[in-house]
This record gives C-alpha cells, sequence and structure tokens, in this order.
C-alpha cells in the first residue's frame, strides 16, 4: 500500500503513542519533537482503566505495570483533623474491565516505551530538535516546516496531528479558538522519599480536602523503581517563584501537611500554571489537535493525559482505516464530534469539580460532600458508578455503544 506519511508535530506521550497506533496498522509515521529529548520533569502519571485497555492494545500494558507503580484504591481525606472520609477500591470493576485498578507510571516512561517501539518499524521515524514552525493545510495534502540546526525544510504528508503540547503552533496558525480560564494560584508539586504509606496509611492515590490548602499525594516509582511520593498544593496568587520553592518554605509546607522529626529528603521541586480550556474545534482540513493542544485542565482527578492518550487511539483508527481505503472520509469528521464533547462532558466537568470539593470552605458543604462521598463507597452499586465515571470507562462505553463508531480497542 502507497500511503503517505502522517506526520505528527510533538513528541509528547500523546504524539508518541498516536504514532504507534497509526505505525501498528501500518501507516507511515514522522514525528517531529522540538526538544532535544522526552521532557522527563514530573508531569503527569495516573493511568486510568479504560487508558490500560487502550495499552494493553497496543503491547505496553505489561511494561507500563512493570515500569510503574499499581494503585488499586484511592482514597479522600479531611486534611485538617487528618481523618480518612472514604476509599474507593477498582476492584469492583472486575467484571466491567480486565484492568480493574490504576497504574501510576510517569508519562516519559510511557513516551521512551513508544519510541523504543517506533525505533524498531521501518516505516516510522521519530526526530528530536526538530521543532515545527509552520504549516500549510491544502486539500490534498499537509506541509510542514521543521527546522533544524538553524536549516529550514518543508515536508509533505497525508494529514498533521498536532499533539504538540497545551501552547500548540499548530492550534495557533490555524487560528483556533482555546476558550476557557487560567487559575489565579498555581500548582507546586514536592517528590520526597518518605513513605506516607507506610508511615500514615495513605493509598498510592489520594486527595486531601483542606478549606485553607488542599493537597493531594501520589506514590510514582521513580526512574530507580524505589518509589517516591508527589505531594500537590496550590500555592498563593501572586507569590514568586523563589517564596513557594525555597527549602525551607518547601520544608514548611510538608511539615503542616504532616509534620515528622527530621526534615523531608525533597528531591524535586516544580511549580506550574493551571487552565482550563477547549479548542472551538479539533479538526481543521487536514489537520487534527491531540492531547494538551486540543484541552487542558487541573490534574486533580488524573485526567488530562488519559484523554489525549484516548484522543490519540481514536485519531489514529480513524486516519488508519481511511488511509488504508476501510472508512469513509466522513469518518475523520467524527473524531471532532465524539472527542470535543466527551473532554467537556468528562474531563472539564469533573476536573473542575474536584476542585472544587477540596477546596470548599463552607462548613456545611464540606460535610455534605463527606457524607455523600461516604455514601457512595458504602453502596456497591453507587461505588461501581463512581468509578465507572472517574476512571472515563463510562465515557468509552458510551462512545462505543454506537456500533458506527471507534471501538477503543486495537485488534
Ligand atoms: C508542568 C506540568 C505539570 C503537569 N503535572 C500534571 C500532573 O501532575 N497530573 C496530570 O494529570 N497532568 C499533569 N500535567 C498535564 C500533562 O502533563 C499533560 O496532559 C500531558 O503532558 C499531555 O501530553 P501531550 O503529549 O498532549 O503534551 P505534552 O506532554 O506537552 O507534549 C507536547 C510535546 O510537543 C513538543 N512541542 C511543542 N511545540 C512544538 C513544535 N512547534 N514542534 C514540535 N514539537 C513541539 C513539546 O516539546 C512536547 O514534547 C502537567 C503539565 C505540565 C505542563
Amino acid at each position: 500500500m502507497d500511503i503517505a506519511p502522517v506526520l505528527i508535530a510533538g513528541g509528547g506521550p500523546v504524539g508518541i503513542i498516536t504514532a504507534l497506533a497509526l505505525a501498528e496498522r501500518g501507516v507511515p509515521v514522522r514525528v517531529f519533537e522540538a526538544e532535544q529529548k522526552v521532557n522527563d520533569a514530573p508531569r503527569a502519571s495516573t493511568l486510568h482503566p479504560a487508558t490500560l485497555e487502550m495499552l494493553s492494545g497496543l503491547g505496553l500494558l505489561d511494561e507500563v505495570v512493570a515500569r510503574g507503580v499499581v494503585a488499586r484504591t484511592f482514597q479522600f481525606w479531611d486534611r485538617p483533623t487528618r481523618s480518612l472520609v472514604a476509599e474507593f477500591d477498582h476492584a469492583v470493576l472486575k467484571d466491567d474491565t480486565a484492568c480493574p485498578f490504576v497504574v501510576q507510571c510517569e508519562q516519559h516512561k510511557l513516551a521512551n516505551m513508544g519510541i523504543a517501539r517506533l525505533a524498531a518499524m521501518a516505516h516510522a521515524e521519530v526526530n528530536f530538535s526538530a521543532p515545527v514552525v509552520g504549516l500549510a493545510n491544502l486539500d490534498d495534502r499537509v506541509e510542514i516546516t521543521v527546522e533544524r540546526n538553524g536549516v529550514r525544510e518543508t515536508m509533505s504528508g497525508s494529514y498533521l496531528v498536532g499533539a504538540d503540547g497545551g501552547r500548540s503552533l499548530v492550534r495557533k496558525s490555524l487560528d483556533i479558538a482555546f476558550d476557557g480560564y487560567t487559575f489565579p494560584e498555581r500548582f507546586l508539586v514536592l517528590t520526597t522519599l518518605f513513605d506516607f504509606a507506610t508511615e500514615h496509611g495513605v493509598a498510592y492515590r489520594a486527595y486531601f480536602s483542606d478549606p485553607d490548602e488542599w493537597a493531594n499525594l501520589f506514590k510514582v516509582a521513580g526512574d530507580d523503581g524505589k518509589g517516591r511520593w508527589r505531594a500537590v498544593f496550590p500555592t498563593l496568587p501572586g507569590q514568586t517563584d523563589d517564596a513557594v520553592l525555597n527549602e525551607t518554605a518547601t520544608e514548611a509546607r510538608l511539615q503542616r501537611f504532616f509534620p515528622k522529626p527530621g526534615r523531608y529528603d525533597i528531591v524535586h521541586r516544580n511549580i506550574y500554571r493551571v487552565h482550563q480550556r477547549v479548542a472551538a474545534r479539533f479538526r481543521h482540513g487536514r489537520v487534527f489537535l491531540a492531547g494538551d493542544s486540543a484541552h487542558v485542565n487541573n490534574p486533580i482527578g488524573g485526567l488530562g493525559l488519559n484523554c489525549g492518550i484516548h484522543d490519540a487511539i481514536h485519531l489514529a483508527g480513524a486516519l488508519a482505516g481511511v488511509l488504508r481505503g476501510e472508512r469513509a472520509e466522513s469518518e475523520l469528521d467524527r473524531y471532532d464530534a465524539i472527542r470535543r464533547p466527551v473532554n467537556v462532558e468528562y474531563v472539564q466537568q469533573q476536573t473542575i469539580a474536584n476542585k472544587k470539593r477540596l477546596e470548599e470552605k463552607d462548613a456545611a458543604s464540606r460535610q455534605a460532600n463527606f457524607d455523600n462521598l461516604r455514601r457512595t463507597a458504602a453502596d456497591p452499586a453507587a461505588h461501581r458508578a463512581f468509578l465507572m465515571r472517574t476512571s472515563l470507562l463510562e465515557s468509552i462505553r458510551k462512545i462505543a455503544r454506537d456500533p458506527a463508531n471507534w471501538k477503543p480497542v486495537l485488534g
């Protein structure tokens, strides 16, 4: 089959999974990544059951489990009293999915696993230090301009996937609006070797509600596989990086969270701006947006990257079907028609609600939230329904129920 390559701007997890899902179906792919290597700063790590099913379809599940940490349960805590409010257990989804658990696997590991697989395929290439600096969205092809070592080169392909992150040049070049808002506070991530599970009974994924300063805690494996914890906190609007990140301030913040004798062993600190935004459209002619270039959200619930991987699998399935002559071109319109509302309903709405629940200041509303979580956890049907939604299984099952739609698992 003589297929013109699909061009992909961005070698983050979404660009790489898109490339792998296309290449697995025999479609030639060319990925262009601006940086010299995959960004390995602490970012997303939570991979939900719906996403694990897709990664299983790509043959990546065993490696993801081996390099990550399996987190079957997650918890809600009341931070001021340091008391557990409710615990949810993905095992209740055992009849709903082959993956009734979450894996905390850092996103750079996932991207690098995909790159290793692509390296063995003659019809796939991943180019680093190769930013896309321009594009032409033509009737019969796309053209992109890539800058390498100060030299500009133009190349063409059948379609272009903009997986180039929240500041997407692809999205901006097409003048696609990115409406929504940016939170005034930034989020601080402190990575420590202190073991909150052994010392305090915290699950590997835990959310702490507090009217003054909410927090999240996650265990990840780390590159050495030895395990470390990420604690996430909001900062005050207007605080400088140094005021938040200096050693005294970070130590004091962790000591306020869980006081302990001796200092916390902090191995990484980062701070970042958080937004809730969705692109006005995910398709423009032969160009598609996927992942953060199409939607960004706060990380509470760990949904953004998962939704990006779902975009990748859907888009790759549709593009491969059309390029291999198995599906009508109109299939491609369904990408925008399906993925955009799914992001709004399952990711934007849930993450906004998750943040509100954690930062609620009104005492009666806090109590009502806690009562609701306890009731939900105690009732098997409600427990399952809650996890179907938070794990994004409900979103992909809803899509798959329509026989005309894309099926999430590759095969
Ligand atoms: C600092 C930070 C911390 C985060 N922490 C969390 C978290 O704790 N939990 C969570 O759920 N989510 C978190 N997120 C969000 C999560 O990381 C994203 O949802 C995820 O990275 C999306 O993957 P992506 O591949 O779409 O985009 P990205 O991972 O951003 O990848 C885009 C890639 O495109 C490249 N690129 C950009 N422009 C060009 C160009 N013109 N040409 C070629 N390449 C280009 C970039 O270098 C990058 O490698 C965080 C995000 C940030 C920025």
